[in-house]
């Protein structure tokens, strides 16, 4: 048996997959960060003591462990610098306290990488050996997988797509502190920035009155853009521009076969991805744009454990 972990902000996914990487149960339990986040993993160890029993089971019977962690993780330590979604501050050996806690040999590995790991193996990736993702959401996330493996970098910095640079002339500030990232234009707060910065040119436009109060999000820009609205058209064909510099870019370094596109942005469905491949079509090494699909990811908030449980596999001894 393995035991797949993704812990998130507000709740921890949970799943037990045989040894043959079938999903054998999923659940999950609240995110207590309170106290330092010092509960969360004996939540889970908890929770799989209880779940194990229900099927007869002990964790003498688990083979391995796979933990995804929201925040930046020395894979080979299998330790965490901190994780602010958890109340997680300074280093925690993870990889040590699970195990001691479980007895079960354990991998620690950041989230959006089992996450792109899952997809990978089990979902939109379709078990293709060199796949990247890109993940869409509040900020740009994602992860690079070659030859079937994450690839995790000298300093566990890779697969950080969000901060490749490819819009430098908007000069608009990034969540990292840079300027030009992918991120600081091609996620909900990017969207947000470039609506600030360009509003004034489009006059009168729908997003108006969002824009005025606050509360513009992502959706709206992508509702209004399907119907029409210069500002929000302009807005998503920017965005589209700079993902296909962003993916064309990556495709010319690795030239993988499957570019996955994940999170929340990516409910804008056929409507994005058809004008992130025509500008990824422009942009890109021509023998890249021939063996590169880019497709959606398929396996939602179940990608980290997936990925979890894959993992295990790749390294167990
Ligand atoms: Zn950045």
């Amino acid at each position: 048996m393995i035991l797949a972990v993704d812990i998130g902000g507000t709740t921890c996914k949970l799943g037990l997959f045989d040894s043959s990487l079938k999903l054998v149960e999923k659940w999950q339990i609240p995110t207590d960060t309170s106290d330092e986040g010092g509960n969360i993993l004996k939540d889970i160890h908890l929770s799989f003591t209880d779940k194990l029993s229900v099927h007869k089971l002990s964790f003498d019977d688990c083979t391995g462990a796979g933990i995804g962690v929201p925040g930046p993780v020395d894979f080979e330590a299998g330790t965490v610098n901190g994780a602010i979604n958890l109340n997680w501050y300074g280093l925690k050996d993870i990889k040590k306290e699970f195990e001691e806690m479980s007895g079960v040999w354990t991998i620690v590995d950041n989230d959006a990488n089992l996450a792109t790991l899952g997809e990978q193996a089990f979902g939109a990736g379709q078990n293709k050996d060199d796949v990247v993702m890109f993940t869409l959401g509040t900020g740009v996330g994602g992860g690079v997988i070659v030859n079937n493996l994450l690839v995790h970098g000298a300093g566990g910095a890779a697969g950080e797509v969000g901060h490749i640079k490819v819009a430098v002339e908007e000069d608009l500030k990034c969540n990292c502190g840079g300027t030009g990232c992918l991120e600081s234009v091609a996620s909900s707060s990017g969207l947000k920035n470039m609506a600030a910065k360009y509003h004034r040119e489009f006059v009168p436009s729908a997003l108006d009155d969002k824009i005025s109060s606050g509360s513009l999000d992502a959706k709206t820009i992508f509702e209004h853009a399907e119907n029409g609205d210069s500002l929000s058209l302009y807005l998503v064909d920017k965005m589209s521009e700079y993902l296909g510099i962003g993916i064309g870019n990556i495709a010319a370094t690795l030239n993988p076969s499957h570019i996955i596109l994940g999170g929340g942005l990516s409910q804008a469905g056929e409507f994005l991805r058809s004008r992130i491949l025509g500008k990824f079509r422009k942009y890109a090494f021509p023998p890249a744009v021939e063996s590169t699909d880019i497709v959606f990811a398929s396996l939602g908030n179940d990608a980290g454990i997936y990925g979890a449980a894959k993992i295990v596999s790749q390294y167990e001894k």
